[in-house]
Formats: C-alpha cells, sequence, structure tokens
C-alpha cells in the first residue's frame, strides 16, 4: 500500500516543485508526508520532511526523531517507508518510458484498497521490516538519531545533514526552502558605518506556519548573528540558537516541539556585516567630484539572490511580505528605499525581497507629481543638469503604463537614482529603480541615440513595476515572464510614447542576435528548469530577455484585432495581482479572452519549452505550396534533437501584394509539413514569409525561391518592407553558415545592396560581412582581407560616402550613418580617417563643439590609433563628466593596437579607479574585436579569472559577455584546445558554465565555417575584385 499511495501522492506535488529539479527525467521529490491518511497513526509532517535524492542514489530522512513519536514504532514505521520509497524509485527504472512523470499518473487502487491490495500490502510491510532489521544490523550507516559518520562511502543508505558552523546537524539539505513556514511581513533596521565599510541590522519577521514543522530555514550569507530570539503569538520571547549552512547560503532554527499549523511566530535576529566589495548585496561604491574630493556612498543589488547577504530573509521570489525598513545615517546623507523615505512606511504591497532596496548617498534630486505618484530623479550633485529627460520620459511612460495595463502603479512615489558604479543596466526594485549612469542621464544637447538609451531603459524598468513586482515568476525557471515581458513591453512603449526615437530598428536586430545564439544546440528552452546560484545566474540571458519579447511580438501579430493581446495582459495581471505565476497563468488568460477563440497555451507552449526555433523550407508544385519544419541547429545535430515540433503562426505575401500590412496572409503550421490552404498559381513569382520578421522562425525558399526573390530585389528593392529585406539578408547567412546555401548563393543576394539604403538592411549586411572580416584577420589571411575589403567598399562605398559629419536629427539615419563610418574607417577608407582626425583635433582644440553622439566613437577609435592621441583622449575620459560621451571615448580607447597601451586599459578597468569596474566587459570585448587585442585579452581573462568571478560571480550576465568576447574570435584546432582546457580546469570556478559550451561551440563552429568557405571565398572575392561592378544575379546553388 504503502507503495502505491506515496507513488499517488507524488501526483499531488505543486507543479515547480517538479519542474525545478535539477533532473527533468526523474522528478526528485516524493512527497510521502502529505500522505497522513496513508498512516493515520503518523503525525502530521512538514511535507517537504522526507525527500529522495536520485543524483546520489541516497535516502534524506529528515525531522525524523525529532517529533514526539514513540522512537521504536517511529524507526520501524520511517524505514518502512523508506524502504518502499527506495524500492519505488529503484523500480521506476523498469516502467515504461513514454513519459518521464510516468510516476505522478494517480493509482486509483489507493483510494479504495481491495483484498487483494491489502494482503499485499501486509506482505510488503512484513518483507520491508524484514529488510529494515537487516540494514540496520548492516555494517555502514544506517538511520540513527545522531546523523551518520562518513563510515562507508558507497553504502545506499545514508542520512546526509550537513553540518551547521557550529559543528551541529543543519535540519535542511536542499537548496530551496521548505514550505512549512512562510513570511508575512519584516522590520529591519540597518545602520551602515560607511567609514568602516560595516553595517549592523536588526531583522524582525513575522511569519505563519502552513505545515507542522521542527525548524525555521531561511537565507543569509555572511552576517554575524549575534542574537536570536522567538516567539510563538503573543508569548514570551526566548533566546534561540541560528545554525547557519554555508554551502547552501541558508540558515535555521530547530525546535523541540513543533509548531503547529496556524500559528504566528517571530523571528528577531540581530546581526553585523561588511559592505560588499562586489556589486552585489548591500555594497559600497564611491565617485570623485570635479574638486577631486572623494564621496562614499552605499547600494543595493539583490537580483536574484543577494538580499540573503543584507538580511537574514526567505530569498526566493514566491515568498512575498511587507516591508518596514529604516536606515540610520548621518546628517550629510540621504537614505533611500522602495517607501518614501525617512517616514519608514510599511510596504503597502507584498513584495519579493529580490525587489527590496535601498541608497545611502548625498544624491540630490529633480521630480515631479505624476496622476498621484511623485516621480523622482536622482544623480549626484553635478549632474543634476543631466536628469531631466529621465524624468520627462518616465513621467510620460509611467502615464503610458497606467493606461495601458489599466491599473494604476501602486506606490506613491517612484525614484529613478543614477549610481556612479553600477553592474547591471539598471534594476526595477519597486518604487526606487536603480541605474547605470550612462542609463539615465543625458546632456540637454544629446543626440536621439543618446536619449533612445535611457528611455529604452526607463521603459524596461517601468514595465518591471506590473511585470516582475505586481506579478511575478514563482521560480527563477520563468524569469521570462519578467524579462521577456519588460523587454517586449519597452519596445512597444516607445513605438508609442516615442515614435521619433524609432526603436523598431533596435528591435528587430536583437531578435537577429538572440536567434543566432538560440541556434545553437547549448542555447536551452526559454523555461527552464534551475536550482543552484550559477543556474539562476545564467538565466540572465539573451533567451531570457530577447527571445522572450520575440515570441511575444509572434503572438501579438498573430492574435487578430488590435487590442486582443492587451486584453489577455491586463486578465492576467488583475487576475495574479500581488501573487506569483507560471508560464502557463499567462497563456490561460490569453486564451481566456480570446474571440473567437483560440488555444493560445497549445501554440505557445512548444515555444516556451522546447530551445531553439524552426526552419521553415517552402516547395512549390503546381499551385501548391508545401512548408516544412524542422529545428534550426548549426551544429549539425542527431536526431533526438531534431524532433522538435513547434506550432508555427506563419504570414507570407507575394508579388502582387507584399508591402502592406493587408498582405500579409496567415497559415498556421502545427505538423511537421503542411500545405497551404489558398492554392498559388503559377503565375506567382515568389512568396515572401514572416511578413515583417515578427515570427520567430527563419525560412528556406529552395534554388528556385531564393532565385526569384533575389531577381525581384534586384529590379526593385522597394518590393519589400526593409524588415523583410533584413530577414531575407539575416537568413541566408544563417543558411549559410550552417551549410545548407553556399557562400556563392550569399554573395549573389548581397548584390541588391547596391541599391539599399535603409537601414535595417545595411547594417544587418555590415555586421555579417564584418563578422566574417574579422576571422579572416585573425587567421592571418590578409590577401583575403583585402579582397573582402575591396568587395565591401564596392557594395557600400556610394553610401559611404554619401553620409555627412554634422548634427543629424533623424535616429534612423544616425544609426545607419554610424555603421557605415565605423566600417569606413576601420578599412582604413582614406576619406572616413581624415575627416575623424579632422574633427578629433578641432574638438581637442575647441571642447565646446561637440562631436555629434552617433559619430562619437568612431572620432574616438580613429583617434586612439595614434599614441599622442590616446593619451589626450585619456586625460579627457578622466576629466568628463558626461556618460554618454565617456563611454564613447572608452570605447575609443580599447580599440588602439599599441599592446602597452591595451595593457593599461584593461588592467585600469581591473583596479577600478580611474576607469569604473562596471566597464571591464565592455573594455574586453572591444579589445578582443582587434587583431592586436584578441590573444591579450583571452590570456588576461585567464591570469585575472579569480578576480574576475569575485567582482562579477560565476554565471552572470558580465561573465557570461566576457567569455563570449574572447573566444569567439578563434577558428582554429589549437585555440579551441586551449580554450577546453583552461575552462574544464576551472572545476566549480565556473567549468559548468553553459556559456562555455557555447564558446566550445561556436569556436567548432567558425573552425567548420572556415574550412568549408575558404577556398570558395578566395574564389569568389578574387574574381569579384578583379571585374568590380554588378554580376548577374541568381548565381546557381
Ligand atoms: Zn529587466
Amino acid at each position: 500500500m504503502a507503495f502505491f499511495c506515496v507513488f499517488a501522492e507524488s501526483a499531488n506535488l505543486p507543479r515547480n516543485m517538479i519542474e525545478n529539479s535539477m533532473f527533468e527525467e526523474e522528478p526528485d521529490v516524493v512527497d510521502l508526508a502529505k500522505d497522513t491518511t496513508a498512516f493515520p497513526t503518523f503525525p502530521a509532517l512538514d511535507p517537504d520532511e522526507i525527500t529522495y535524492e536520485p543524483r546520489s542514489s541516497r535516502l534524506l530522512v529528515r525531522g525524523l526523531g525529532e517529533n514526539d513519536m514513540d522512537e521504536d514504532e517511529e524507526d520501524c514505521e520511517s524505514s518502512a517507508r523508506l524502504l518502499g520509497m527506495s524500492f519505488m524509485n529503484r523500480s521506476s527504472s523498469h516502467r515504461p518510458s513514454s513519459s518521464p512523470y510516468t510516476r505522478q499518473s494517480p493509482s486509483r487502487s489507493c483510494s479504495r484498497p481491495t483484498a487483494r491490495t491489502m494482503v499485499a500490502c501486509v506482505l510488503f510491510l512484513v518483507i520491508v521490516a524484514s529488510m529494515t532489521m537487516v540494514l540496520y544490523f548492516l555494517p555502514g550507516c544506517t538511520f540513527t538519531k545522531d546523523g551518520c559518520p562518513k563510515r562507508n562511502k558507497t553504502t545506499p543508505l545514508e542520512l546526509v545533514y550537513p553540518l551547521a558552523t557550529n559543528g551541529e546537524l543543519f535540519p535542511w539539505t536542499q537548496l530551496r526552502l521548505p514550505q512549512s513556514v512562510h513570511p508575512l511581513s519584516y522590520e529591519l533596521t540597518l545602520t551602515p558605518d560607511l567609514d568602516n565599510m560595516t553595517f549592523a541590522g536588526i531583522a524582525v519577521i513575522n511569519m505563519s506556519v502552513l505545515h507542522n514543522t521542527n525548524r525555521i530555514v531561511l537565507h543569509g550569507l555572511n552576517l554575524n548573528i549575534s542574537n536570536a530570539t522567538f516567539k510563538i503569538g503573543d508569548g514570551p520571547a526566548s533566546n534561540v540558537t541560528v545554525l547557519q549552512y554555508k554551502a547552501n547560503q541558508q540558515i535555521a532554527v530547530k525546535f523541540t516541539e513543533y509548531l503547529k499549523v496556524g500559528q504566528y511566530c517571530v523571528l528577531t535576529l540581530t546581526y553585523s556585516a561588511n559592505l560588499s566589495s562586489t556589486y552585489d548585496g548591500f555594497y559600497s561604491s564611491s565617485y570623485t567630484d570635479k574638486s577631486g574630493t572623494k564621496h562614499i556612498l552605499a547600494a543595493t543589488q539583490f537580483e536574484p539572490l543577494s538580499a540573503r547577504k543584507a538580511f537574514p530573509c526567505f530569498d526566493e521570489p514566491a515568498f512575498k511580505a511587507t516591508f518596514l525598513i529604516k536606515i540610520n545615517r548621518k546628517q550629510n546623507y540621504t537614505t533611500l528605499s522602495n517607501m518614501p523615505q525617512d517616514e519608514f512606511e510599511r510596504t503597502s504591497v507584498n513584495m519579493s525581497t529580490y525587489l527590496v532596496a535601498f541608497v545611502v548617498a548625498n544624491f540630490s534630486p529633480i521630480s515631479k507629481n505624476v496622476s498621484g505618484t511623485l516621480v523622482s530623479v536622482y544623480s549626484v550633485p553635478e549632474k543634476k543638469e543631466h536628469t531631466e529627460y529621465a524624468l520627462e520620459a518616465a513621467s510620460k511612460l509611467l502615464e503610458f503604463y497606467n493606461t495601458f495595463f489599466d491599473i494604476d502603479y501602486p506606490l506613491k512615489k517612484l525614484d529613478l537614482v543614477a549610481i556612479p558604479d553600477f553592474l547591471a543596466g539598471a534594476m526595477e526594485n519597486w518604487g526606487l529603480i536603480t541605474f547605470r549612469e550612462t542609463t539615465l542621464l543625458v546632456g540637454k544637447d544629446s543626440s536621439p541615440l543618446e536619449k533612445q538609451v535611457v528611455a529604452s531603459v526607463v521603459a524596461h524598468e517601468l514595465a518591471h513595476q506590473w511585470f516582475g513586482n505586481l506579478v511575478t515568476m514563482r521560480w527563477w525557471n520563468d524569469l521570462w515572464l519578467n524579462e521577456g515581458f519588460a523587454t517586449y513591453m519597452q519596445y512597444l512603449s516607445l513605438q508609442e510614447v516615442f515614435p521619433e526615437l524609432q526603436a523598431e530598428n533596435l528591435f528587430l536586430s536583437v531578435r537577429f542576435r538572440v536567434m543566432d545564439k538560440d541556434a545553437l544546440i547549448s542555447s536551452h528552452p526559454v523555461s527552464t528548469a534551475v536550482v543552484t546560484p550559477e543556474q539562476v545566474e545564467e538565466m540572465f540571458d539573451s533567451v531570457s530577455y530577447e527571445k522572450g519579447a520575440s515570441i511575444l511580438l509572434m503572438l501579438n501579430a498573430y492574435l487578430p484585432g488590435e487590442q486582443q493581446f492587451r486584453k489577455g495582459i491586463i486578465q492576467y495581471l488583475k487576475q495574479f495581482s500581488g501573487s506569483n505565476t507560471e508560464t502557463n497563468n499567462l497563456w490561460d488568460s490569453l486564451t481566456q479572452v480570446s474571440t473567437p477563440h483560440q488555444n493560445v497555451s497549445e501554440m505557445m507552449s512548444s515555444w516556451t519549452s522546447l530551445k531553439g526555433f524552426p526552419l521553415v523550407s517552402v516547395s512549390r508544385k503546381g499551385d501548391e505550396v508545401t512548408l516544412t519544419q524542422e529545428h534550426f541547429l548549426l551544429t549539425p545535430a542527431n536526431a533526438s534533437h531534431t524532433s522538435s515540433l513547434w506550432e508555427i503562426p506563419v504570414t507570407y505575401v507575394n508579388d502582387s501584394c507584399s508591402v502592406g500590412p493587408e498582405c500579409r496572409q496567415n497559415f498556421l503550421l502545427k505538423a511537421k509539413s503542411g500545405k497551404l490552404k489558398t492554392p498559388v498559381p503559377e503565375s506567382v513569382k515568389w512568396l515572401k514569409l514572416n511578413y515583417q520578421n515578427t515570427g520567430y522562425y527563419i525560412v528556406d525558399y529552395g534554388d528556385d525561391g531564393w532565385t526569384a526573390l533575389i531577381n525581384a530585389l534586384s529590379t526593385n528593392v522597394s518590393i519589400l518592407t526593409f524588415e523583410d529585406r533584413a530577414s531575407l539578408i539575416h537568413n541566408m547567412f544563417a543558411l549559410s553558415r550552417q551549410g545548407r546555401v553556399s557562400f556563392r548563393r550569399v554573395l549573389s543576394l548581397l548584390n541588391y545592396t547596391y541599391k539599399e539604403t535603409e537601414t535595417a538592411p545595411v547594417t544587418e549586411a555590415l555586421l555579417q560581412l564584418n563578422n566574417i572580416y574579422r576571422l579572416l584577420e585573425k587567421r592571418q589571411e590578409f590577401d583575403l582581407m583585402s579582397c573582402m575589403k575591396t568587395y565591401i567598399l564596392d557594395h557600400f562605398g556610394a553610401l559611404m560616402d554619401n553620409q555627412t559629419w554634422g548634427e543629424e536629427e533623424n535616429l534612423s539615419k544616425q544609426e545607419l550613418r554610424s555603421a557605415l563610418l565605423s566600417m569606413a574607417c576601420s578599412l582604413e577608407k582614406e576619406n572616413c580617417t581624415q575627416s575623424a582626425n579632422d574633427m578629433f583635433k578641432q574638438y581637442v582644440s575647441n571642447q565646446t563643439r561637440r562631436i555629434p553622439g552617433d559619430l562619437q566613437q568612431v572620432v574616438f577609435s580613429v583617434a586612439a590609433q595614434s599614441r599622442t592621441d590616446w593619451l589626450i583622449l585619456y586625460d579627457m575620459y578622466k576629466q568628463s563628466t558626461v556618460d554618454a560621451e565617456k563611454r564613447n571615448m572608452l570605447l575609443g580607447l580599447a580599440s588602439t593596437q599599441d599592446t602597452q597601451l591595451l595593457a593599461k586599459i584593461l588592467n585600469e578597468g581591473l583596479k577600478g579607479d580611474v576607469i569604473q569596474t562596471q566597464e571591464l566587459p565592455l573594455i574586453i570585448n572591444t579589445v578582443s574585436r582587434g587583431f592586436a587585442g584578441y590573444l591579450f585579452a583571452w590570456d588576461f581573462v585567464q591570469v585575472n579569472w579569480d578576480r574576475l568571478i569575485e567582482k562579477f560571480l560565476v554565471g552572470s550576465f558580465a561573465i557570461q559577455s566576457i567569455i563570449k568576447s574572447v573566444t569567439s574570435p578563434f577558428s582554429t584546432q589549437a585555440h579551441l584546445d586551449q580554450v577546453k582546457a583552461f575552462f574544464s580546469s576551472l572545476q566549480e570556478r565556473g567549468s559548468q558554465m553553459r556559456s562555455v559550451q557555447e564558446a566550445l561551440e561556436t569556436i567548432r563552429l567558425n573552425q567548420l565555417w572556415m574550412e568549408r568557405n575558404l577556398s570558395t571565398l578566395r574564389e569568389l572575392l578574387t574574381k569579384i575584385q578583379s571585374q568590380p561592378q554588378k554580376e548577374e544575379p541568381g548565381v546557381s546553388h
């Protein structure tokens, strides 16, 4: 009976407990204790009590020996249960493997056992009891109350409570907290000492007991707890011992008597800690003002897992509570927190710990009242004049979101604070959003491109106040619910509120880039099970952000009518306001409001549960068009990777109507292949799928299809929208990278670009060509580089020459100009470098003459190639207080080809005095792109690895970016071996990161591409160089 009942009970586990298992095929939590009816004599245990851990085949017993049962009865009964479980788990390996979750299917025999079952159960218990006796007397380890000295590591049954720092057994083994006790409210009193870089704290945590339990387990890391008291209800407070288990970043209190369901209790902890010297937790930062005075400040960054470094807490997003935060400060400082400063109100909303924030600094604000909310922008005093644009953007966007979501922003105030040294772009803490200076501060005369950066980031963070803060993902596996949404809303709101900022080009290019990453075998599904801190950190990548946003765009474009998508998200926000959700909750809300009814859940679940994306191939026979889908992977994969099937909302246009939205036709491709419902007569010359690239898939048109499109484009560029032209270029390069089409075919498509003047297709083509050019450079294929240069200048030279160097108001033209001139100057096109040098000289002699924002990077990069000008630029960098300009100067400085200067700038970035360490990933990226620096940067990263992961944390976005930067220039076996050797030597210091797998795969792909294409490239480019004018399009495959 135990066997079946236990088996059935596991079906009732909360979905997330199963999903979050590290082992997808084998759910590792078997919830015995909930099933109290099966063992009526057994007191209701904490449902988190007993766990089977498949990785090590060890059984974990929790809380046994600590309840009020008779000891013998307890040992016997628990052993029986354990053996039942153990038997079950072993047998589960023999079960039919049709579903990984077979074990969950409820067994009906449990509810009303037949006589035969009863006999079987009794027999089973007898066997179990005998086995228990045998095991008990076996040498090695068995169940004892005192735990198990690890005498024999191969013993299958072993009690594995870890040891707390004081030597006692720590009563919990998992990384996720038990569910038996939930926090209701926190009262935090903090006293930071910025002179000594420490702080003292008192945390009063009110909790309610949801299941009987004899311990409270919560998070806390590097906190020196000096006193702890505990009380139940209004009872007296008594001192308790707090156990700490550092490996899991947890603390716990054990009780001799069980806490009972429904009780309220209060844990008060007095502690002290050091302010962090990294970018997470409660950390200190500093800046030097114009007069040379250094100012210290302190700020927080808790997402994802660092609130535990500032105060003891239940540091998982589903443990929401209210917060009352008091910060003692010296007179010359102001303090900011989620609620209005110095009034110390309790938060009016339940929130997750990662959204708590506080800042202690001498900042000054500008403010404005927006629909009952006081919006303020804070910066260091001397940059106050750069805050106006952010205030205006935040005010407009707040009003937009209040209306769009049909829910008013719930807090009385909203602060946006620019922190001088801050790693993330910004952080959406509820009511106190923190930013990098570069993402919040712009001068009055800044260009639209600089304003676009600020408006985008503000739009993203404000969207989080609803998506993330009001409704929060239950666990980090669904991080995309926060980040994909905020990213999508950022582009959507910008297009509505600031159409002049033309965010559509940016959104299109980020969609291309995330597909490049998602086409790797080492990619991951949007919703991915995560457990360890490193895995949680790694979720902060472009798949959660940009792929999340891309699939939302695809859904919005697919749902009929303007407002369906919006109605669905309003429904979702209202239904789950204040609570936590999983991906399905969102799809269900969208399904509910759809008219006519659409099964959104069915359509979208493939996009969140499968990694990668489909390639749709088109074939035409008579008037029949067949579409076939397959998983698009750059690395050839075995069959298990190619069985993925998506429900693809395909859109298409044809030669008779191809530009306006009315031309768009739809087809839902659910199966491996399908025929378009509407016949396409042979007189239709071509089809273009994925209208405006709103779908998250790529398309192969086959030989004839491509030829027809290429011919059509070379006759008339404007037969397709600019998004469609850019997507043809992107898809073609992707197919060539995979080896499906030849590079000859790529060049035949690019022939049309003589006539292209739109930003998106030009920038996409330049980016792809530049990638190849840079790889050739690193392989020292200098002859080929020279051919490639001729090719690029031949195709884009006229457009490059057309660009002006004055102020330009149109943002899209700025983007185009910036891309073209960067390319021209990096190829040392003479009129480009000359103009850039002239501009720099003028700027040095008269700094009131601003260099247009979009040209700064080009100008500074050209100047930095001369040692004298580099040093001038370096001095200017130290003086400048305009953040966007400063960043462009840094990009210039890092692009020098002088290795001594490269060493200087890398080391300054690591030291953090002149150049803030937050900029180091950017510096490493720029250095790695250059010929002089790429090996140097790789060396730098290896030598300084431990310092890097101390600053940026294993798995973090910064570390992901650093790994990608230094490894992506490689395309040889020797470098592949080096990279492999280095990362595998790191072990727990980073060898397990997904970005390492991505790096290795990318190098292999680069290597493969070179082997496959080098000779073709040589032949083609030489031919083109000897006859530079336009080739006939449509060269065969
Ligand atoms: Zn975000």
